[in-house]
């Protein structure tokens, strides 16, 4: 099971440009953080709102995704042993619910402590502003320097940022974190918990709904078209190439599907 924010990079506490942050679809922590090959951060003036979406969007359609492979590839491992509908179904719900409950458990934990590496960062800076105003005005007008601006400009913009709002220019140019929009790590559990089981659902009906002759055909058709719809819409919402995105999905569900289908004819066999 994929869970969705494993890969994020902290922070490093001051760097000298604004890091991009990695656009991991979980990563709807560090709103704004463009996919790659979208608008970089900083083109826009607080360009939150509308790659915040999208970063969202990708996180459902990969947790949809999840849910699709997972639960296909289950039930169709179980009906590969078993023509009964019983055994599938329950097989199917239980795989829906502890995938669901163990993705909300990642995804909570993952940007809990994103979270409080943020604030530890916000915390840090609010302290040297507090401590050291003229060393931080600067190391902001160095930052200007760094993006192309003339040292008198940098210096000029600082003076009139720092006058306005220290705190929040600093945190915009140094950490390209927006303070008013750190993710609560509850949203982002039931939200993931919500695109398992979407994506679950699809598998679940398909192969319930069918009788046994048509069960499991039925089911690799239903997977295999979900998962290039997923593939690519998330390859769209992330500026990638439609193509690859789709035959690496459609591939990589197939092989799992394969796999426990044969695993459940052997065991089934068996007579285990
Ligand atoms: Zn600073």
């Amino acid at each position: 099971m994929i869970t969705m924010a494993d890969d994020q990079t902290p922070i490093p506490p001051v760097p000298t440009e604004p890091v991009p942050t990695d656009p991991t679809p979980t990563d709807p922590g560090l709103l704004g953080a463009a996919p790659a090959g979208a608008v970089p951060h900083g083109a826009e003036p607080h360009g939150g709102g509308l790659s915040q979406r999208l970063n969202w969007l990708r996180a459902g359609v990969l947790g949809a995704n999840d849910g699709i492979v997972s639960t296909a590839a289950l039930v169709v491992g179980v009906a590969g042993a078993t023509a009964e509908r019983g055994p599938i179904l329950t097989a199917g719900i239980a795989g829906l619910v502890a995938g669901a409950v163990s993705m909300a458990l990642g995804e909570y934990v993952s940007v809990s402590s994103q979270r409080d590496s943020e604030r530890a960062l916000l915390d840090k800076e609010r302290a040297e502003l507090a401590t050291s105003p003229e060393e931080e005005l600067e190391e902001l007008a160095a930052l200007y320097v760094a993006k192309g601006a003339s040292p008198q400009t940098a210096r000029r913009l600082a003076e009139e940022l720092t006058a306005k709002d220290a705190f929040a220019a600093h945190v915009d140019v140094e950490l390209g974190i927006d303070p008013d929009a750190l993710t609560s790590p509850w949203q982002a559990a039931l939200s993931s918990a919500v695109a398992f089981t979407i994506g679950s659902i699809l598998p679940l009906l398909a192969m319930v709904l069918s009788g046994p002759a048509l069960r499991i055909p039925l089911t690799f058709a239903t997977v295999l078209v979900a998962l290039a719809i997923t593939g690519a819409v998330s390859a769209r919402l992330g500026s990638a190439r439609v193509g690859p995105a789709v035959l690496r999905l459609v591939l990589g569900g197939s092989l799992a599907m394969t796999a426990t289908y044969l695993i459940g004819r052997l065991l089934g066999a068996s007579g285990l």
